[in-house]
């Protein structure tokens, strides 16, 4: 079965840790959706549960994605939204 994501594009040939961020990419990705669905979009999350947030978990991916693709990571708006990487620039 092929599934298709936003973040395939960044994986380079035989670029494994590319690769495996990237499938850590798309597991965040279905979970902040449904997040978002049950717990609305506002800054502050209405989860309550700080340990099983996606949020939190996003400020991580989003910095290991700069890390990893520099300026590719760029595009990963939904990512960088939520990991908060650019708002202090
Ligand atoms: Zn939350």
């Amino acid at each position: 079965m092929l599934v298709t994501t936003p973040y395939r594009y960044l994986i380079g040939p035989g670029d494994d840790v590319g690769a495996e961020l990237v499938d850590d990419l798309c597991r965040w990705h279905d979970r902040m959706v449904a997040h978002v669905r049950r717990h609305g979009a506002s800054a502050r999350c209405g989860c309550g549960d700080p340990d099983d947030c996606p949020r939190i978990e996003a400020r991580e991916l989003w910095h290991r994605a700069r890390t990893e693709f520099g300026v590719d990571a760029a595009p990963l708006t939904f990512l960088r939204q939520h990991g908060g990487g650019d708002v202090h620039g």
